[in-house]
């Protein structure tokens, strides 16, 4: 068989707590393109790439940390996985405890998660419970059933997590030869933003980097307790991965701002909606409201001269846009985009798009 990418705990298994005696539960998770942005680069005056984490196999870096919580879950001899989720998180456990033929459970808060997402934890046939509460009641219930019944808690308070996705950061750095100046990131419960720390850290003390980037992390306006300094009751913002008041990683994610001379900023709803659709039609890049924070955060922190021109830039968007695909049909002022309906009329099409006919030339027939 021709060589395939083989997934976070394979392609890392040196870097990585994996031994013979684990099972590596695996859907060829990571090698995820690092991109390009010229339109971000422009606009910004910095070289910018980004990390497109909606090309994981459930459609957002959960799988990085899942793939390693669930083999090791495995290897422990659990019969069941737990979690709590704002969606992404339960569609990853969901995919994953199936694949290695264990049962996932997951709690989601009611009327809260995208569609997308709802329907992954269902497709992969989760035992799935909305909660009459917001995600940090959904939390806490899950780390009490983890603690006084026979099921393992896979959310990112469980280190195996941010160890596979700490391996983002390893791509980042193999890719660009170095790690990048400054790295952008959305943050909930800051697992993420912990985790690429990590990862970079790692990189400069084994000498194949030479520095940290400055983590820059972005919270959306209603729902930004880091930023705050406390936590926020009613989390509200479309960015719904991202809507946590009380994040789990806190203080992980405040020694790694300490590490790395970085920074927390809040983003309001549309700032962040006019992010995701300069990175959709501008690079072709379609994520969902919360990754593209990263994107608001950068364009924010520029035009503030935080910036300087000429710095490597990585942008991590963290999830894929057709999870919650509604936000990118809405029009700034209100109301849906409309398409335009044309009858079965070349003449009347040419018409509305505006073009006039070439004249015919020999070759226009092949
Ligand atoms: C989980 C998630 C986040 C937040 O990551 P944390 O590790 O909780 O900070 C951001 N974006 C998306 C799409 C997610 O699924």
């Amino acid at each position: 068989m021709a060589h395939q990418w083989q997934g976070v705990l394979r392609e890392y298994a040196d870097r990585l707590d994996v031994s013979e005696a684990t099972p590596i539960v695996t859907l060829g998770e990571g090698g995820t393109p690092l991109i390009p942005a010229a339109a971000l680069s422009r606009r910004t005056g910095a070289d910018v790439y980004v990390k497109f984490e909606g090309m994981n196999p459930t459609g957002s870096f959960k799988d990085r940390g899942m793939t390693m919580a669930v083999s090791k879950a495995v290897e422990q001899g659990a019969k069941a996985v737990i979690c709590a989720s704002t969606g992404n998180t339960s569609a990853s456990a969901a995919a994953y405890a199936t694949h290695a033929g264990i049962k996932a459970v997951v709690l989601v808060p009611e009327g809260k998660i995208a569609m997308g997402k709802l329907s992954q934890a269902i497709a992969h046939n989760a035992e799935l419970l909305q909660v009459r509460g917001n995600f940090d009641d959904c939390l806490d219930i899950a780390r009490d059933l983890a603690a006084n019944y026979p099921v393992h808690l896979v959310n990112s308070v469980n280190n195996d997590r941010i160890e596979g996705q700490k391996t983002a950061a390893f791509e980042v750095v193999e890719v660009l030869g170095d790690a990048p100046d400054f790295h952008f990131i959305p943050v909930g419960n800051a697992g993420n933003y912990t985790a690429y720390t990590r990862g970079y850290t790692e990189e400069a003390e084994r000498g194949i980097s030479t520095k940290l980037p400055r983590m820059f992390g972005f919270q959306a306006a209603g729902s930004a307790p880091i930023v705050l300094g406390h936590p926020v009751k009613d989390p509200d913002t479309v960015a719904s991965a991202i809507r946590i008041g009380n994040p789990a990683s806190w203080e992980l994610a405040i020694a790694a701002r300490e590490a790395t001379n970085g920074y927390f900023g809040a983003i309001d709803d549309e700032k962040i909606l006019a992010a995701q659709r300069i990175l959709s039609a501008e690079v072709g890049i379609f994520v969902e409201p919360a990754s593209a924070i990263s994107v608001a955060g950068l364009l924010e922190r520029a035009e503030a001269g935080d910036v300087p021109a000429g710095s490597r830039v990585v942008l991590t968007v963290t999830g894929h846009g057709l999870k919650d695909p509604q936000w990118a049909l809405r029009l700034p002022g209100g109301g849906e985009v409309q398409p335009t309906s044309v009858p079965v009329d070349v003449a009347e099409i040419a018409d509305v798009l505006g073009l006039s006919r070439a004249a015919a030339s020999p070759t226009d027939a092949v």
